[in-house]
């Protein structure tokens, strides 16, 4: 019995690597070119990368090469032993999937299109397998996707709106405004995404999860950031990247929806 767990270490193992990869090349050079190190940009072989060995010039791996495969084995095993409704198999395509759009969100404020086109269509398959391929299956995961586009473009102009009020407000005060945006164009695709996997109504859930996540963690480092003195207007900036809140959301719902439902209906 054992044995065969050497089969979700396995793949857990070689999937945080590859979002390892990914996360280091994909927002740099937008294609599968050779890793180069985060601080100095030198070429590293493929062998020296493997072996999380600093460059040539002698810097160091970052934390999250270290992190990303240990936390992707321990929910492989998780996976494994508790898999979801669409499988281990493609459970762990769409841990990999959320894990490569949380790490360059949260390290780039950015979600590259080429990762949302192979979301939408992991996000398909994941709909179709969850709710099946009768006609009420289908329309439930293409109405997730289209509930989740709304939702998001409702926000996504409530923002642009805010964002235009306050850079008047800058103006008149004879200050120079700055072209913040709450929400990019970004989470509006992700989240249409996640209503894919999600399906209509639960992407209702999945969005409101998110936001409430955001804000109970934005909460926390604010008080953090009282509490240790480094508070100031330019911090605020950290509480931006919405992806992995949104991530963190879905990935409750699909993989702990146990623990969800106990949430909802105590
Ligand atoms: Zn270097």
């Amino acid at each position: 019995m054992t044995i065969f767990l050497i089969i979700p270490l396995f793949i857990g193992l070689v999937i945080g690597l590859a979002i390892n990869y990914l996360a280091d090349v994909l927002p740099i050079t937008r294609s599968f070119s050779q890793p180069a190190c985060q601080t100095c940009g030198t070429i590293i072989t493929a062998k020296d990368y493997l072996l999380f060995r600093a460059c040539s010039q002698g810097h160091r791996r970052s934390a999250r090469a270290w992190i990303t495969p240990i936390v992707i084995l321990v929910i492989s095993l998780y996976v494994w032993s508790l898999p979801p409704k669409i499988g281990y198999a493609l459970g762990m395509i769409v841990v990999g999937y959320f894990g490569l759009v949380f790490i360059i969100d949260l390290e780039h404020r950015l979600i590259l299109h080429p990762t949302s086109i192979f979301g939408a269509a992991l996000g398909l398959a994941v709909g179709f397998v969850k709710r099946g391929f009768t006609s009420s299956g289908i329309a439930a995961t293409l109405f997730g996707a289209l509930g989740g586009l709304a939702i998001m473009l409702f926000f996504y102009f409530m923002g642009v709106l805010f964002s235009r009020i306050r850079a008047n407000k800058l103006r008149a005060a004879g200050q120079e405004a700055d072209d913040e945006e709450a929400l990019g164009a970004g989470d509006v695709i992700l989240v249409t995404v996640l209503g894919l996997m999600l399906g209509w109504p639960v992407i209702w859930f999945g969005v409101l999860a998110g936001i409430l996540i955001g804000g109970a963690v934005s909460l926390l480092l604010l008080f953090w950031l009282l509490i240790t003195g480094q508070y100031s207007k330019k911090s605020l900036m950290l509480f931006i990247p919405y992806g992995p809140y949104f991530i963190t959301s879905a990935f409750m719902i699909i993989f702990f929806p146990n623990l969800v439902s106990k949430i909802l209906v105590p």
